[in-house]
């Protein structure tokens, strides 16, 4: 298959976004921009679409697939019932990066939930990804437009790393501007229940609910607990090199991190250390990322895939980080982190 790229502009959105929709609707697939991460979308309601998204991403399909709608009016006819509590985070956070899990209807395939009787849905912000949906017929299924076990796209070129041959087209509208998977809360328990921490915090889901629930596999690697979201339970967002995270006062953290590297280099490992901006000077590494200024977690959001893709990209077989802030949006990047270590993390 031969994967066709449409940067778009002003001139051909139109047209590409018209010729997408017909894609979806005939059954293929498309990699399409949302605020949060690229995603790679075919038809929600068709089963056979589904099937097609797990095999482009090598994604076991037990991990089911988020729904996205264009417009409230989309969801009674996918979800049992639309509860007081998804009226009142819709109207606070739709559209924008919070996915709710809802007891399906009949007319999402269990394909597309990955045999749930629940169903995840979203209704994204980016203007591109809106009038896509609407284009292919109101509900679109996607996933992240990864390969399975690689980090979440950012941008159309890391899409297509991925996904060439393997898809029909993909839309480009630029870097995903907020970097990282939406928050998802489960409303289908009492109390509702935060599955994947994101953009929309904690804090921000209890003003609205009041109490809120936290999986407890979040962030711990040893709860001994299956995630309550099937598709945290992979070991995501991995680098190819080991990734170590170092917690505690910056003087200790840059003394570990520096003697770890030493390490590295006297075993001839390639070496790379990601950090805050302002301690980007500290180390002695062969490669050096920044996450942005110290205690912007939006910054360091925006950064970490990218960041990880380098690391593989520049074959760095050693990587040590600092441990960003993890208050607030700082949760989800401390969350994708700890995963991309696989939970391990030292601290001085
Ligand atoms: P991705 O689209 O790659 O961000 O992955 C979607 C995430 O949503 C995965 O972690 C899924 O396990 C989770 N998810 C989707 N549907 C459900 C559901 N019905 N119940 C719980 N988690 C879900
Ligand atoms: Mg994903």
């Amino acid at each position: 298959m031969v994967t066709k790229v449409i940067a778009l502009s002003k001139d051909n959105r139109a047209a590409a976004l018209k010729e997408a929709g017909k894609i979806i609707k005939a059954g293929g697939l498309v990699a399409f921009p949302t605020e949060t991460v690229y995603g790679l979308g075919g038809d929600a309601l068709n089963p056979a679409s589904a099937k097609k998204i797990y095999e482009a991403k090598g994604r076991p399909s037990d991990n089911p697939l988020i729904v996205h709608i264009a417009e409230m009016e989309a969801l009674p006819s996918i979800v049992e019932e639309v509860t007081e509590e998804a009226k009142r985070l819709a109207s606070l956070f739709w559209p924008g990066p919070l996915t709710m899990i809802l007891k399906k209807s009949a007319r999402v395939p269990y394909e597309t939930t990955g045999g749930l009787d629940t169903v995840a849905v979203r209704m994204p912000v980016h203007d591109v990804a809106l009038d896509f949906i609407e284009a292919a017929g109101g509900y679109v299924a996607a996933p992240s437009a990864n390969r399975s076990g690689r980090p979440s796209p950012t941008t159309a070129a890391y899409v297509a790393e991925d996904m060439e041959g393997r898809i029909e087209m993909i839309l480009d509208g630029g870097q995903a501007t907020l970097g990282l998977e939406s928050t998802i809360v489960d409303l289908t328990v009492e109390p509702p229940m935060l599955l994947r921490p994101g953009f929309v915090t904690m804090d921000m889901l209890s003003v609205a609910l009041g109490e809120v629930g936290v999986d407890e596999t979040l962030l711990r690697g040893d709860s001994g607990q299956a995630p309550k979201a099937p598709g945290m339970k992979y070991r995501h967002y991995a680098p190819k090199g080991e990734l170590i995270i170092v917690r505690g006062k910056t003087e200790a953290v840059t003394a570990c991190i520096n003697e770890r590297l030493r390490e590295g280099r006297r075993i001839n490992k390639k070496t790379g250390v990601i950090t805050s901006e302002e301690t980007l000077g500290y180390y002695d590494a062969d490669a050096r990322y920044s996450l942005g200024k110290k205690g912007s977690a939006k910054a360091a959001a925006e950064r970490l895939y990218r960041i990880l893709r380098e690391c593989d990209d520049e074959g760095v077989e050693l990587i040590l980080s600092e441990c960003p802030d993890g208050a607030g949006v700082g949760a989800a990047v401390m969350n994708r982190l700890l995963k991309a270590a696989g939970y391990h993390i030292i601290d001085v």
